[in-house]
């Protein structure tokens, strides 16, 4: 069995990984739920819910490009554009406002207890930590407050990266700006279809939030299922692996 090296970096999702996003999704959910109201217009509102129904779907069919010829940052507009008759730029308009820029203000409540300090840990033992999402991170890194600064900020419509996860493209781009090997990279995340599958296509240990109990950490075993429940369970994965 091939023997994983020491972890030197840890790589980490945003969503649903850095703060808990069932939370945020039901707080967003009310907040549509008034669009009615905020925006005048029940007509209007049809057509928001609509483009937002419709980007997400689009978003997730895009997942299974292997090598789009176009950038997903237009694509994943013009798809839902055409779907339902209106411009790309009146569905980037749309998408920025109620998926990018509202959520913003609910992240800090929604934040995972822990992380905070883990990220404080990482420091101390030395650890570079970086984000790779699927959305934009800037402005979500920004209002989370991470206490430390990152060394790889990625998003999977940059154009050196132009995949969307499980794609190993982001997660071995990651392994290049810090110069290490894919096995020297713990990937955590929260969905098993993408985020430990991606890890695992690009040869990275991972590990995944979810609510059931933790199978433990292996650090002999890159491929195997590993699950934590909270950031207490990752500050151990770390000491175990490094
Ligand atoms: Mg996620």
């Amino acid at each position: 069995m091939k023997r994983v090296r020491q972890i030197r970096a840890v790589l980490l999702d945003i969503d649903g990984t850095l703060y808990h996003q069932q939370a945020l999704r039901g707080l967003m959910a009310f907040e549509l739920s008034t669009a009615p109201f905020s925006l005048g217009s029940i007509r209007e509102a049809l057509g928001v819910w609509r483009i937002l129904k419709c980007f997400r779907e689009g978003r997730e069919s895009l997942r299974a490009m292997e090598d789009p010829r176009v950038s997903l940052v237009s694509l994943q507009y013009s798809l839902v554009a055409e779907r339902v008759c209106v411009t790309s730029r009146e569905v980037e308009i749309i998408v920025r406002e109620w998926m990018y820029r509202r959520p913003l203000k609910y992240l800090k409540i929604c934040r995972r207890r822990g992380m905070v300090e883990f990220f404080q840990l990482a420091a101390e033992m030395g650890l570079r930590t970086g984000v790779f999402s699927d959305y934009p991170v800037r402005e979500k890194l920004q209002e989370l407050g991470i206490p430390v600064p990152l060394t790889v900020e990625l998003c999977g419509t940059d154009p050196e990266i132009n995949a969307f996860k499980p794609n190993p493209k982001g997660f071995l781009y990651a392994c290049h700006l810090w110069n290490l090997d894919p096995g020297e990279v713990l990937y955590v995340g929260d969905r098993h279809d993408v985020d430990a599958c991606g890890a695992k296509a690009a040869g990275m240990p991972y590990v995944i939030f979810s609510r059931r109990t933790s199978r433990g950490f292996n650090a002999s075993a890159t491929t195997e299922l590993r699950s934590i429940t909270n950031f207490r369970g990752l500050c151990d994965v770390i000491h175990s692996a490094t």
